[in-house]
This record gives C-alpha cells, sequence and structure tokens, in this order.
C-alpha cells in the first residue's frame, strides 16, 4: 500500500486545472444507447452508421433478450460513401419499413455517427421530413453520438437535450420538479417516493419511460440533474425557462441528502420535515458505507477521463469514505454544475480536462495509485503493470445514485482491492 497522506485543505473550485489535448481512449455517444433503449420502453434507436458501430453496439449490449430489440443500425455502405446513392431515399425506405414493421415504436431516434458525419448526412432534415410523414404514429428526433463529436456519455445528454426540444410547454401556476437524467427504474422509484413523502407533489423525469410521458417544462419547472454530464440538456432547458437546482450529485449518503436537500428548499418543505424524511434511508446509507470504510481507508485513487462522473465519485470516495483522490481526470469540466463538489475536493488534487493518454499515463506510472479507474482499453495494461484497476463503464451501468446504492457504490471500488489481495497471497 502507499503512504497515507495528512489531509490536506479542501477546496478545488478555483485550482488551476491541466487541460490536455492529445489522443484520447474513451467510448463515443453510441454507448448511451445501451442504457436508454432500456429506459424509454417505447422508443427505437436508429443509428445511421457503418458496420463497425454496428459491431460496437451489440458487443456492449451483449447478448439481445428482447423478442424485439429497441436498436439497430442502418448501414452506410461504400456505395453511399462515396456518395454513389441517395442515403436520404435509402433512409426514408428504411424507416418506412422499421415502422411497418414495428407500429410499436412510438419515438424513434436517428442517431448519427462518424460516417453520418463524414458524408454530412443532415438527420435533422431528414427527421422533420419523417416526422410529417409519420405523423400521429411515431415521433422522429435526432442526435449525434459521433466518435468525431461525442464522447461515450455525452450521448445520453444530446438525446435528451433532442427531447428537451419537442417537450410540451408548462404554462401552470405552481412549481414542478424534473430529475433530468436517465436512471434505473428501481432508483427513480425510491427518489419519487422520498420526494411524495417529503410533500413534493409534481415531480417528472427527463426521459420518462414511454413517449407520450415525456414531462412538460416552463419558467415554473425547477430541475435536478442527477447526472453530471448532462451540460447540453440542462442549457436547453434553461433556454425553455426551467431553472436548476444547484446540488452536489446524489451519490452517497451526503451527495444523496444534499441533492433531496435542494429541492426541499425550492419547496419551501419545512427542515424539520425534510431531515425526519431523509434520515432513515441516510442512516441506512452511512451503515452500508461504514462497513467497506475500512477497506478504502487512505487509499490513493486516480481517474482517467471517461464518463464525467468522475468528480462527483472522487467527492464521495474523499468525503464518506477516506480515499485519497491523486488525479481526477474528466473528458470536460463542467464548473458551474460541480462547483460544490470541487469545493470538496482536497486542494491538492490535480483536476485535469480532456487527455493525452500516454502523458496521463506516465503519471500514474509515477504515482502507483491503489486504484485507477480508467476505460477497458487501458485496464489490462495497467494491471500487468501491477497497477490495480476498475473499468469506468461498471459505474456508468450500475445502480449507483440514493441512499439504498450508496452501499454498492463503494464496494465498486473495494472489490478490485479484494482481488488483488486474493491474487497476492
Ligand atoms: S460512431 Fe464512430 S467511433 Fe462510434 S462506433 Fe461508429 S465509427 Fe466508431
Amino acid at each position: 500500500m502507499n503512504a497515507v497522506l495528512p489531509l490536506p485543505t479542501l477546496g478545488c473550485e478555483s485550482a488551476p486545472v491541466l487541460r490536455e489535448r492529445g489522443q484520447r481512449e474513451v467510448f463515443c455517444g453510441l454507448t448511451g444507447i445501451i442504457w436508454l433503449h432500456r429506459k424509454v420502453q417505447d422508443a427505437f434507436f436508429l443509428v445511421v452508421g457503418s458496420r463497425t458501430c454496428a459491431h460496437l453496439l451489440q458487443s456492449a449490449a451483449g447478448v439481445m433478450v428482447f423478442a424485439e430489440p429497441r436498436f439497430g443500425t442502418a448501414i452506410i455502405e461504400e456505395r453511399d460513401l462515396a456518395g454513389m446513392a441517395d442515403c436520404n431515399e435509402e433512409l426514408d425506405r428504411v424507416v418506412d419499413r422499421l415502422l411497418a414493421r414495428r407500429p410499436d415504436i412510438k419515438l424513434l431516434f436517428l442517431v448519427g455517427s462518424c460516417p453520418s458525419e463524414v458524408i454530412k448526412l443532415d438527420l435533422s432534415r431528414a427527421a422533420s421530413r419523417l416526422s410529417v410523414k409519420h405523423a400521429g404514429a411515431t415521433k422522429i428526433l435526432n442526435y449525434s453520438g459521433s466518435g468525431i463529436e461525442t464522447t461515450f456519455t455525452e450521448g445520453e445528454d444530446a438525446c435528451l437535450a433532442a427531447l428537451v426540444a419537442d417537450l410540451p410547454a408548462d404554462t401552470s401556476e405552481t412549481l414542478s420538479l424534473m430529475i433530468v437524467g436517465a436512471l434505473p427504474d428501481v432508483v427513480e422509484d425510491q427518489f419519487l417516493r422520498l420526494f411524495a413523502q417529503l410533500g413534493i407533489t409534481s415531480v417528472h423525469s427527463l426521459p420518462a419511460r414511454r413517449a407520450n410521458q415525456m414531462p412538460p417544462v416552463g419558467p415554473n419547472t425547477r430541475f435536478l440533474l442527477a447526472q453530471p454530464f448532462l451540460g447540453e440538456t440542462a442549457r436547453a432547458l434553461e433556454d425553455r425557462g426551467a431553472q436548476r437546482l444547484d446540488a452536489l450529485f446524489p451519490f452517497g449518503a451526503e451527495g444523496t441528502t444534499n441533492w433531496l436537500h435542494a429541492a426541499a428548499s425550492a419547496f419551501g418543505i419545512d427542515e424539520m420535515h425534510f431531515r425526519n424524511t431523509v434520515a432513515p434511508g441516510r442512516e441506512r446509507a452511512k451503515r452500508a458505507i461504514d462497513h467497506v470504510r475500512a477497506k478504502l481507508e487512505g487509499k490513493r485513487i486516480t481517474f482517467l477521463p471517461d464518463s464525467q462522473l468522475e468528480v462527483p465519485l472522487a467527492r464521495f470516495l474523499c468525503a464518506e469514505l477516506g480515499m485519497i483522490p491523486v488525479e481526477v481526470g474528466t473528458p470536460y469540466l463542467h464548473r458551474r454544475h460541480l462547483a460544490q463538489e470541487l469545493a470538496l475536493l482536497p486542494s491538492n488534487t490535480l483536476i485535469s480536462e480532456g487527455q493525452d493518454v500516454d502523458k496521463q499515463l506516465d503519471r500514474v506510472r509515477a504515482a502507483r495509485p491503489d486504484i485507477t479507474v480508467c476505460g477497458l482499453g487501458l485496464a489490462n495494461p495497467l494491471e500487468s503493470e501491477g497497477l490495480t484497476t476498475k473499468w469506468a463503464i461498471e459505474l456508468v451501468f450500475s445502480p449507483i445514485h440514493g441512499f439504498d446504492q450508496a452501499g454498492d457504490l463503494a464496494e465498486l471500488f473495494a472489490r478490485p482491492l479484494r482481488r488483488r489481495d486474493v491474487l497476492k497471497v
């Protein structure tokens, strides 16, 4: 184990950020389809891309368990790339065939990819054209998941931002709350129960589970981001008059309490009622975290830039489990949304934005943290050098938000250390 450093002073909110641009090792935004298609149950994601895109989706999704899949790829062939075919006509034919065979699809996303970007296929015009044709039966929207434009979790951001443009206007006089970010249903239900117990009655989720249940938005909408990677979605909501409630992200006992409290304050909930309502969940979370604390306390951790969850997770591990963040790398640093999180990180944490993978790996090798959180492609090489790693993608696919998942979230970081100990014996 590496030496435990004395606890440094808190506050990275105005610390200098190391900005790097170079080779980066992250998935493209198509990956978001893997969790988004499970969330919106009558939506379909049609990637307009190459066989590579289709392979990425199939291998990321694993075995398809649905009788009827909820995503597919319209393959752009070589003759399309060479400009020898009218891609728009072919796309229209594919969409017509799909919707004729699958009348259950109520919301169709045309998802752009690198090849569709390269041949400058205008998917927003295609979506408008096809929306008119299929009006009344299927809504058709578009966004880009291309690796040229997006990384990993930005696909969800682009998808939700496309949805915001299409949300109905909320003209009511009373405040309503919107939870923004695709959460697993079980986690979303836990939050909805807590808001109901608090006495906040008008609560919506974006995305909703069905196309016809997408929430209205307007000047009386207050929204809580459930994920730190939704910068474009937040901007689109603000453009429609909604106000973001500033809070920590709901990871761990403290993060979840703070997140719920931001809503309680905005809706004028009595402080004592708030404390009584959250106390059982908060205590459960603290007990679950305490079980794992001995394994993680004093351990040093580096995050390589991947999912944009890095800053809030580092805050959780540092504040609630006593871990020491060495470097916290993130593809993009949204300072305004992360201000409270950054303020809780030790001031000697290196915050880096973007990636130059070779330089970053040199820093990891020099610092030799106890755990490095990174993408799949970097994990094996680092393990072969004796460094313990955690796959960043697992943190996106696992339920980790809220009180009842706090112990599982801590456990996700303890597991690689246990595995390392077992292998050492
Ligand atoms: S969108 Fe681009 S990066 Fe993503 S799988 Fe397709 S070709 Fe690869």
